[in-house]
């Protein structure tokens, strides 16, 4: 159901919550497609797509793969573009540049942003190909022909927990050792390499990175892909145990029991609508889903916070912002946000973003997102339903736990491409 104002800024579409957990993972991959292509990188765009294709696996944007190939005795890195949509590329998405410059500025420890920008643009091979992503050097440090990146549910679920280490332990060991959090570019590309190195051996087929995401890689596009199936079926066979919840026993009853303060604050969803869109200083589209299966979790947050604890990857946060509205009252949530960027970036990066929420959730309205479209609102809307579901299901076996607050900070600031139209301002 739709419906849009004269104005054409309200749209409001109602959808059921998908809360289902999925226990296993199908693997769509087909040798008959895959052998199809006549390339190794046509078959990087083919895993990649099937990849991007479940959001259980990667969301709007998230996610990234790489290939090294030789051509004409120079090592090449094809690393997907920025911003590009893991589901639908092509092999004209990925951008060729010259690996061995990359490797050697992270071997090199080259830790000064200004000249790593300039490596890797002098790096490039074909300037009218897209902007590498921001994990390229991650991709050029990993010693292996193809690399790939996701932000899959499961994982996210296993790992983000107070509990991390033993957890991995448990699950990973060796096999994907745990990278510590670090700011997506080269401090991540550092640690990996690190990690790598100091963590694996020939049995380790990728990287678990911590509050954040997995690494896959391999010999070819198709182990590589196997390889991250695989990191994703381990984190959910862990969880399995978890899924059917309340316990058989009853104890986990009163996690279930929908809890709301009752005074809220007198208001039409329309009238709060018109207010974000005065805060934000644009108009925002909405996008309502009205169905109030996830109101439990409110239960749980009121207890601990974990709605404010932010979300499953920082990446989610430039869709959803670092944390949803809960009681109406925006004018607290302006001057607490502003002041959580006014720490985290320093004031001046902190006036380039907006203190607008991107997610109401309330118990008449149900689950509201904003954004600058509404394609934006439904991907925010989609994004904080998986959230909802890595928070909730993190919940059950430990204590659900999100990135740095100053790295989401940083994240909105530098995904929402802040730190790019400073720089041209400057
Ligand atoms: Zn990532």
């Amino acid at each position: 159901m739709s419906n849009t104002n004269k104005k054409g800024v309200l749209f409001v579409h109602t959808e059921p919550y998908n809360q289902a957990v999925k226990r296993q993972l199908n693997n769509p991959w087909s040798d008959q497609v895959a052998n199809g292509y006549n390339t190794e990188l046509e078959r990087l765009a083919y895993s990649s797509r099937l990849l991007g294709s479940n959001p259980d696996i990667v969301l709007e944007g998230g996610g990234n793969t790489s290939i090294k190939l030789q051509e004409n005795d120079l090592s090449i890195l094809y690393v997907k573009g920025s911003g590009r949509n893991l589901a639908q590329v092509t092999q004209e998405d990925f951008t060729p540049l010259l690996l061995s410059p990359l490797q050697r500025a992270v071997e090199d420890n080259v830790n000064h942003a200004p000249l790593i920008e300039k490596i890797v643009a002098q790096a490039v091979i074909n300037p009218d190909s897209a902007r590498p992503s921001i994990e390229t050097l991650m991709h050029a440090a990993l010693p292996y022909c193809c690399v790939m990146h996701t932000h899959a549910d499961s994982v996210l679920a296993a790992m983000n927990v107070d509990e991390i280490h033993q957890v991995h332990s448990t699950i990973y060991g060796s096999l994907a050792p745990l990278v510590d959090y670090q700011h997506s570019g080269f401090d991540l590309a550092r640690a990996c390499w690190q990690a790598l190195k100091n963590q694996g051996n020939d049995q380790s087929i990728g990287l678990i990175l911590a509050f954040h995401g997995a690494v896959s890689f391999g010999k070819d596009v198709r182990q590589a892909y196997e390889n991250m199936l695989h990191l994703i079926s381990l984190a959910q066979n862990y969880l399995n145990p978890f899924i059917d919840y309340p316990p058989a026993d009853g104890s986990g009853d009163h996690l279930l029991a929908p809890s709301w303060p009752t005074s809220l604050v007198e208001l039409t969803l329309e009238d709060l609508h018109k207010r974000i869109n005065a805060l934000a200083g644009f108009p925002l589209h909405l996008y309502q889903v009205k169905d109030f299966s996830f109101m439990k979790l409110l239960a749980i947050h009121q207890r601990t916070g974990l709605l404010e604890q932010g979300p499953a990857t920082p990446q989610h946060a430039l869709y959803t912002k670092r944390y949803p509205l809960l009681n109406r009252d925006l004018k607290a949530y302006a001057r607490d946000y502003r002041h959580y960027l006014d720490t985290s970036l320093g004031t001046a990066d902190s006036a380039w973003i907006d203190v607008a929420p991107r997610i109401v959730i309330d118990s008449q309205w149900g689950l509201c997102a904003f954004g600058k479209t509404l394609k934006e609102a439904q991907a925010a809307s989609l994004m904080y339903q998986h959230d909802l579901q890595v928070m909730e299901l993190a919940q059950r076996h430990g204590h659900y736990r999100s990135a740095p607050i100053d790295s989401i900070a940083q994240a909105e600031f530098e995904y929402g491409g802040y730190a790019l139209r400073k720089k041209t301002t400057l």
